[in-house]
């Protein structure tokens, strides 16, 4: 692999292809797969990673607004798009580039069939979120009857799936809740369909429900961090491919001697003479200022270099006073190796947040 020479994230679309394989090994044949590409596909490019798995014949993607959807569209995906947290303003553009929204709440529901009155749509798939536990977005049981009534009354609308989130399904203390939060959804469908007379798909898990909850895969499982390369528990890391490496390059070094300081602040002093390394990459990377004054490092040659004082908005400054490098040499952030979740472990975060963090100015390369 070439060494970067500038900040890059490098996405490996073959590591996506394999996280992709593993997860869906765990499913049925006929249990769909939804791939979860919001946030900018948690960082990687969501219409490169889109354009990735609709080639793999993934069956849905989710994003959470209207606007990431229509990127998907305006690159020519043509595979469906549930958007979960639409509003309803915006409800008329995404009737005009075939998004799917998730219907949350009476308000939600009453405002997308005017939309769709008004815009003469028949059968216009929409998906119905039940709150099972996490008290975020979602209908309660007792909607249901509302719901029906309210659907019944228009063609306008015809309801492809109902769905809920999981609060906690990568934590094992947390089994009793999980299991209740799949009855509670099984008595929803139930309910629902009794009612309705309509069998809509049911969906329920993400990537460590995927992994945890066999029993609760149902008609679709909806996937993100498992296809990025994380599984939530050092098990499950073990069978997934990190997809993201974040790579720089070293600008400058300065030799310094005892006493002075480097960065804002002054927030480092130097301990004898020393030698600093300063990388083009800072906050507005998505590099937290909280990895400032040595908590947190990166890697040269293999050895470990601790950013020293402040994380500055374009660039840090580590100690490599112990390293053998130079100029142009290349830095690694993360990789597949000193994973993001490794780096968020410094940070009391989750990959999730490390990788949504990096900024667009940030160079996405393919592998
Ligand atoms: N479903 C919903 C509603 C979500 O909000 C998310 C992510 O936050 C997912 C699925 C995917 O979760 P994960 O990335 O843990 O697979």
């Amino acid at each position: 692999m070439p060494k970067a020479l500038e900040t890059v994230l490098e996405i490996d679309l073959s590591a996506l292809t394999h996280n992709f394989n593993y997860l869906k090994s765990k499913l049925q044949p006929q249990t769909k797969f939804l791939a979860v590409v919001k946030a900018f596909a948690y960082g990687s490019d969501s219409v490169e990673i889109a354009k990735h798995l609709q080639k793999l014949n993934i069956d849905y993607f989710a994003v959470a607004y209207i606007n990431e959807g229509i990127a998907l569209r305006d690159a020519g995906i043509t595979t469906p798009i549930l958007v979960l947290h639409p509003q309803s303003i915006n409800f008329k553009i995404l009737i005009e580039r075939c998004l799917e929204p998730s219907i949350y709440s009476p308000h939600v529901l009453n405002e997308f069939i005017k939309t769709a009155e008004a815009l003469s749509q028949n059968n216009y798939p929409v998906h119905i979120k039940f709150n099972t536990g996490l008290n975020r977005l979602g209908f309660k049981e007792n909607d249901i009857e509302t719901i029906v009534s309210t659907l019944q009354k228009t063609s306008v609308v015809k309801v492809k799936s109902i769905f809920s989130h999981l609060v906690a399904s990568e934590d094992a203390n947390e089994l009793d809740f999980s299991k209740l939060q799949i009855e509670r959804f099984k008595t929803i469908a139930k309910i629902f369909e009794e009612k309705s007379g309509i069998k809509p798909w049911l969906h329920l898990c993400n990537t460590s429900g995927v992994i945890n909850y066999p029993e609760a895969h149902f008609n679709m499982v909806r996937s993100g961090i498992g296809l990025y390369g994380f599984g939530n528990s050092a098990e499950e890391d073990k069978n997934l491919k990190p997809i993201a490496s974040l790579k720089s390059v070293i600008s400058q070094i300065h030799e310094i001697e005892k006493g002075e300081t480097v960065g804002y602040n002054r927030a480092y002093t130097s301990k004898g003479h020393e030698k600093t390394a300063t990388i083009p990459i800072g906050h507005a990377d998505g590099i937290s200022r909280i990895y400032g004054n040595e908590n947190g490092y990166v890697f040269i040659n293999g050895k470990k270099a601790p950013i020293i004082g402040n994380v500055c908005m374009d660039m840090i400054m580590v100690n490599i006073t112990d390293i053998n490098c130079k100029e142009g040499d290349e830095v690694i952030i993360f990789d597949a190796t000193y994973t993001a979740s490794n780096l968020a472990e410094s940070a009391h975060t989750i990959s999730y947040e490390i990788l949504t963090a990096i900024s667009q100015r940030v160079k996405r390369v393919f592998l």
